[in-house]
């Protein structure tokens, strides 16, 4: 346990104090979404657990610059490292441009991350409007003699790099088991060495987007735009770089080199892996097929779900888990988190209400003033939100029992409900960003709800079927829909 704020960070493999380069000042470089499809709620986890980072280190009192990126410009390589650029192949498939494709998704994105209480980053730079300054990088590279031009495009000479810099430093592969093992597809015929990869990359002709650059028309590759965002508004050497676990290579080894063949220094000091939601066991992922979008879950209409969630109830439900630890969804772990959000927020409420007499501590004053300490020793403690929440529930315990006498209010003091009272606000409306259920308002339509659900069971016992469907079809053009689950228990969600 700490005071002090440590992270884990992934480079040095270590949980290390976090001290930033300019005191009170932090850099948070985070990649952002590549915008040719709508994200995913794995996408939305890696998302939020960034925002509840920044939060947090706001809340610390740093002033901090946090950067992330629009990936619009169509790299050459998918999952499976086969040469596709998803922009344009997604513009084919929508018949449209490929910036409107990067204008409706990111806009799309925007909405999603509001939805979900995110704050914006302070500068949201994109990939093609940098474009000068990724030729420059090359440029540079090219100098230095870390990179090389093939008929139009220019790769980076990893087995060069490695001559000088370790290449694997990030993700502790060894240069000789990539070069046997590893096969980036793309640039194959021209490359010097399999494991080069794209700096940038000639256009054919029917390519839509592309840019004149000193090596004839062309785009720029993947890890590239990274590299020349993050340095360009943090400097040569800043704080934090993050990303989902899946970016650590090559995406983000990639990113040292450059940085290294450029500049002599590696970017970030600290970087941070968020890892994978899965879903049936298996990592959430467009190309898998497996992904549910943020609105099937806020209006319940994936056939997966059992209802409608909101946004709130699905972050408490990441929170409950270390953002570094790899989290599988499910019906159950939902409707525990709808529960846990509700009863949170009632004990933030019932402390409004309450008020201690007692004059000297107590017992409880320092059970209250451990919890406290504890939540702010496990934030510290590289984010543990796990641990944060189960001392809020214990915290939520405490204020029940006020409620309901078990604890004498004569054995409380001021101080302890004024502590009560900021250590629910700091951390579930500063720091979680959790908006407050709308309890009596839901509640009502639960019950009335429950009196139309029991009058349709006991049609459909009567075999009065055109009850039972005149029920199910006017509530539908209400907006509200009946799902009659497996087991016979009937639920709705509204539209
Ligand atoms: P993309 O738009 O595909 O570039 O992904 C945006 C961010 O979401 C990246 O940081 C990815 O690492 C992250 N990401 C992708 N799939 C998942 C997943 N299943 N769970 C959590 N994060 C993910
Ligand atoms: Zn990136």
């Amino acid at each position: 346990m700490s005071s002090e704020l440590h992270i884990y960070n992934s480079h040095a493999r270590a949980k290390e104090k976090f001290v930033p380069i300019t005191k009170d000042h932090v850099g948070l470089y985070v990649c952002g979404p590549t915008v040719y499809s709508e994200p995913h709620i794995g996408n939305v986890r890696t998302f939020s657990s960034f925002d509840m980072i920044y939060r947090y280190l706001k809340f610390l009192g740093y002033k901090v610059r946090y950067v992330r990126n629009i990936t619009d410009a169509g790299h050459l390589t998918n999952e499976r490292g086969e040469g596709v650029n998803r922009m344009e192949s997604q513009a084919k498939l929508e018949s449209l441009e490929p910036m409107e494709i990067v204008q409706k998704y990111t806009v799309n994105f925007h909405t999603v991350m509001n939805l979900f209480n995110a704050l914006p980053p302070t500068i949201e730079p994109t990939a093609t409007g940098h474009i000068v300054e990724q030729i420059e990088m090359v440029e540079k590279l090219i100098e230095n003699n870390f990179a090389y031009e093939v008929d139009g495009s220019v790769y980076f000479d990893v087995t060069a790099y490695n001559e000088k810099h370790p290449y694997g430093e990030l993700s502790g592969r060894k240069i000789e088991d990539l070069v046997a093992g590893y096969r980036d597809l793309d640039g194959q015929d021209e490359k010097r060495n399999s494991i080069d990869f794209a700096l940038w990359k000639k256009a054919s002709p029917e390519h839509i987007m592309q840019w004149r650059s000193p090596w004839g028309m062309g785009f720029p590759g993947w890890h590239l735009e990274c590299s020349v965002m993050s340095t360009k508004y943090l400097g040569q050497a800043f704080d934090i770089h993050g990303g989902g676990m899946d970016l650590k290579f090559p995406h983000h080894e990639c990113e040292i080199a450059q940085n290294k063949g450029c500049y002599d220094k590696g970017g970030a000091r600290y970087w941070m892996h968020t890892n994978m939601l899965n879903f049936n066991g298996q990592k959430m992922s467009k190309s898998f097929g497996n992904s549910i979008l943020p609105m099937e879950f806020i209006t319940g209409s994936h056939d997966l779900l059992d209802k409608a969630y909101a946004p709130s109830v699905i972050k408490l439900l990441f929170l409950q888990t270390h953002y570094s630890s790899e989290l599988d969804i499910n019906i159950k772990g939902l409707q525990d988190a709808e529960k846990a959000w509700k009863r949170l927020f009632e004990a933030k409420q019932i402390v409004e209400t309450l008020a201690g007499t007692a004059k000297q501590k107590t017992a409880t004053s320092d059970k209250i003033s451990e919890l406290a300490t504890a939540c702010s020793d496990s934030m510290n403690d590289d984010f543990n939100t796990a641990k944060v929440m189960a001392n809020l529930f214990e915290l939520s315990s405490i204020v029940n029992s006020m409620k309901g006498g078990q604890i004498a209010l004569n054995d409380v003091q001021e101080q302890d409900i004024a502590l009560l009272k900021k250590t629910f606000t700091d951390y579930l409306i500063d720091i979680f960003g959790l908006t407050e259920p709308k309890q009596a308002q839901n509640d009502k339509l639960d019950e009335v709800m429950d009196v139309v659900i029991s009058l349709r069971k006991q049609a459909r016992e009567n075999k009065d079927w055109a009850t039972s469907d005149k029920i199910r079809d006017e509530l539908a053009e209400a907006g509200i829909q009946i799902k009659d689950g497996k087991d016979g228990d009937v639920s709705y969600s509204l539209n």
